[in-house]
């Protein structure tokens, strides 16, 4: 089994809901056992500021899934919620974003999937919730905790559980 960090987020319709049935997507299309979940966190948009607030959060997952088709069964569950890839702009509003930050300790660099996330360590939106359930995971070398120690967290917001 892989141990595997996931990223959610998203800023169009009832976001939290869609992270509760995208988890149980998740868990069931990747035949995964969800280890940890972090709270839903209230953030700023990066990237194209002119746009609603986001909500993100992160879970750490084990599966039997490669990293390829574990991004394949990502992109169908985005889309199953709303996502659409073809009419959108980079950084802009969606419904459901759905990143591997992790898979175990596993480097690559294509397009189509890097691993480490590559973008992981200038966005607090991310590190935040990952420092909720992994401050200590060494990733490329680096921890959450320590790479939040040099960004600006002061705009994200934790949200009280739904349930
Ligand atoms: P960012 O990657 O900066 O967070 P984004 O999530 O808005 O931007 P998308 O439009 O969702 O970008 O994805 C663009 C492409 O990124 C996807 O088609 C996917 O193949 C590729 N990609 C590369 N590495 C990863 C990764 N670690 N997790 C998810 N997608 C990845
Ligand atoms: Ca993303
Ligand atoms: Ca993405």
């Amino acid at each position: 089994m892989a141990s595997v960090l996931i990223a959610l987020g998203g800023n169009v319709g009832d976001v939290r809901a869609t992270f509760d049935k995208a988890v149980a997507n998740i868990c069931g299309m990747a035949q995964a056992t969800l280890i940890a979940r972090s709270s839903d966190y209230s953030t700023p948009p990066w990237g194209e500021e002119q746009q609603d607030r986001f909500i993100n959060a992160c879970i750490e997952i084990e599966t039997n899934l490669d990293p390829h088709a574990l991004l394949f069964t990502l992109h169908k569950i985005e889309k199953k919620f709303g996502r659409d890839r073809a009419n959108e702009k980079r950084w802009g509003p969606r419904t459901l974003d759905l990143d591997i930050i992790a898979y175990d300790d596993a480097k690559l660099d294509k397009l189509e999937l890097t691993l480490p996330h590559p973008r992981l360590f200038e966005r607090a939106f991310v590190l935040v919730p990952l420092a909720e359930i992994a401050p200590d995971r060494l990733i490329a070398g680096r921890t959450a905790r320590a790479a939040l120690t040099g960004l600006s967290t002061e705009s994200i917001e934790r949200l009280a559980p739904l349930h």
